[in-house]
């Protein structure tokens, strides 16, 4: 079976991940902080917060940025879970505004409807590695005062007009899960240029705790820290993010090339003011193809091919988001996504052998 996804874990991870638990010190110490340090200068910004997860990534930026009860967040329906359930964590109201048929990002001609007097910030997501149209999302924002919030947890090194994720917002989060383009198992990131939001992070990140100073309780917190050994990993892998990223960009390119010209396969749209890390590589499998999208997946499948549908369902018609009114045919761009799209494998470790093998598996048809 070739894997939709595997970690390139070398002999350099595994040195590292050895040398912490040589050390005696596991629990987050000086790997995280050269991690952060590396971190906020690869996104070109002043501050970055290590978590253990990018969903805890994620509460304790909204979180950080003061959003809770009475608060509107505007974000897209076709994600993971984990950029709605943020919202629900921090008790503010989910405001769901349908996508670009085109980059399956939020739509941002569609945010101005949906703002509030109770509208605080947009959440947009980078999916599948592209960022969403940050200029135009953050003219509204500024407009508006609202803040704007990256969700790139698959978007890392990704870019948009010359700057990089993590710095296209307020405050940016990223995951280091096991599928991720980097990975350590587990992990997140917080990205931001603003003292006030990075000091409130790191509290919240450590129950509320001022750094060496124990049982000094400022505020609310949660144990989110990162592990020295997550940490080692990451420092590792993010020496060869370029080449991953390249890696991906160029079998994307192989690709599009064999893709475009077969009817009824839609390869994914670029931007032109973009650069996409292709955290997945997504068709959009329209009427005129020769298979309906679930058909193509068995056949894959049967074929010795790991191809996965991200996401199969809009988060609005989960059952804990139905108390918001949401119900099906609301966001009908979104539905109509999440009936279309496949995600085959596009990871660096693959082998020319099986790139070519995915091609022709998928034109022959
Ligand atoms: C992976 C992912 C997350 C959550 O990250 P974890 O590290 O798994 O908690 C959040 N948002 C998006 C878009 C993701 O892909």
């Amino acid at each position: 079976m070739i894997k939709i996804s595997q970690p390139l874990i070398y002999q350099e991870e595994k040195k590292a991940a050895l040398a912490v638990l040589n050390s005696g010190r596991l629990a987050q110490g000086p790997q995280v902080a050269r991690l952060e340090k590396k971190f906020a200068k690869l996104c070109g910004t002043k501050y970055a917060v290590a978590t253990c997860s990018g969903t805890a990534a994620l509460h304790t930026t909204l979180y950080a940025l003061g959003l809770g009860p009475g608060d509107e967040m505007i974000t897209t329906p076709f994600s993971f879970i984990a950029t709605a359930n943020a919202i629900l964590m921090v008790g503010a109201r989910p405001v769901f505004v349908d996508i670009d048929p085109k980059t399956f990002n939020i739509n941002p001609e569609k945010i101005k409807k949906a703002i509030t007097r109770q509208t605080r910030a947009i959440l947009a997501v980078n999916l599948y590695g592209q960022p969403a149209d940050y200029k135009k999302i953050n003219k509204i924002a500024k407009k508006y005062k609202l803040f704007v919030i990256e969700d790139a947890a698959q978007s890392i090194n990704a870019s948009l007009g010359g700057r990089k994720s993590g710095n296209l917002g307020e405050s940016s989060c990223f995951s280091l899960y096991a599928t991720k383009n980097i990975t350590s198992g587990e992990g997140g990131l917080i990205t931001t240029h603003n003292k006030n939001y990075y000091k409130r992070a790191r509290l919240f990140r450590n129950h509320g705790q001022k750094e060496n100073i124990p049982y000094q309780y400022q505020d609310l917190g949660f144990n989110y820290r990162m592990t020295e050994i997550q940490a080692a990993l990451a420092l590792e892998q993010l020496k060869k993010l370029n080449k991953i990223t390249k890696r991906r960009q160029a079998i994307a390119k192989r690709y599009n090339q064999a893709f475009k010209k077969v009817k009824g396969l839609l390869v994914p749209y670029q931007a032109p003011d973009r650069t996409h890390v292709y955290h997945q590589y997504t068709l959009r499998i329209t009427k005129e193809f020769k298979r309906s999208r679930d058909g193509l997946k068995k056949y894959l499948e049967k074929k010795g091919i790991e191809v996965k549908i991200y996401y199969p369902k809009p988060l609005h018609l989960y059952p804990h988001f139905q108390k918001f009114g949401y119900k099906k045919g609301d966001f009908p761009v979104a539905e109509k996504a999440s009936q279309a799209v496949l995600s085959i494998p596009v990871h660096p470790l693959l082998r020319e052998k099986e790139i070519n093998y995915i091609i022709k598996t998928i034109t022959k048809i």
